[in-house]
């Protein structure tokens, strides 16, 4: 599943193979991928530009070109890009490709076919695509226990929606919420301005160790290589209801929390 380790390994291959390098031009195979602006006019936008960077904010890859352009791609659950060269087969489920130089293509793969990307210039990407309001980013380096405690004070809500909410927290998706609300020992149930001092210092430390290890096993996906990351998608509790704890051997489960599937230990997390 694309959360942000597999999202951050992706936009750190681009960094080194993709960054510095000519788009020929673009090739929309399925439109409803492409958000804004119209496909035949995202294709020529496209064509003949250079990818200056390759940055991340919460799950968007952000991709500054030449002609102060943006290009934003959002894998939602299991989309990815892929680079290959032109002659390599293109699967069923590409939704986009672009054409690079040296004979080789950046490809936008979904099997469910929800992944989306849009193009415009900075200030009006960022505006339609509500960027400026996402809260701080979990890898940042400046993000802190005071930080956590800033953004959770005050939210009447279960500490588990709170955290998948990107405008409190950029960074967690549904699984590393619940790995890292179980390795904080608490319940995702609890209201988040409920958490103590202490309490918000292991969330703190269970959130960046969670994020740093699937970062550092490459995710759970496909790199933009073709290499299946070492990450595993069920790491202790995640997707493993009815399975013992990992910790105190207590059956994991299951519940609904803001819509959202939610794992959990009833012993060790309180
Ligand atoms: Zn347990």
């Amino acid at each position: 599943m694309a959360e942000v380790p597999e999202v951050e390994t992706i936009v750190r291959d681009l960094r080194s193979a993709v960054v510095g390098r000519s788009i020929c031009g673009a090739e929309v195979l399925q439109p409803e991928a492409v958000r804004f602006p119209a496909p035949a006019e995202f294709a020529e936008i496209l064509t003949k530009r250079q990818v200056l960077a390759a940055d991340r904010r919460a799950k968007y890859i952000l991709l500054p070109l030449s002609g102060d352009l943006l290009l934003a791609i959002h894998f939602m659950l299991w989309g990815t890009l892929t680079l290959t060269p032109r002659t390599a087969p293109r699967p069923d489920e590409t939704l986009i490709v672009w054409h690079l130089d040296r004979d080789e293509e950046l490809r936008l793969l979904d099997t469910l076919g929800y992944a989306r990307a849009a193009v415009g210039e900075p200030a009006d990407l960022a505006e339609r695509l509500d960027l400026n309001a996402l809260g701080p980013e979990a890898l940042d380096p400046d993000f802190s226990v005071a930080v956590l405690a800033r953004q959770l004070a005050k939210r009447r809500s279960a500490i588990k929606t709170v955290l998948l909410n990107q405008r409190v927290l950029a960074g967690l998706g549904n699984r590393d919420a619940d790995e890292s609300l179980w390795m904080a020992g608490i319940d995702p149930q609890r209201t988040a301005a409920s958490l103590t001092d202490d309490e918000l210092a292991r969330l703190h430390d269970a959130i960046c160790a969670v994020l740093e290890e699937g970062i550092e096993l490459r995710g759970t996906q496909r790199d933009l290589f073709g290499v299946q990351g070492r990450a595993k998608h069920r790491r202790n509790i995640f997707e493993r209801t009815r399975q013992p704890c990992p910790r105190c051997q207590t059956p994991i489960q299951h519940l609904k929390l803001g819509g959202r599937n939610t794992h959990y230990c009833p012993t060790c997390q309180h």
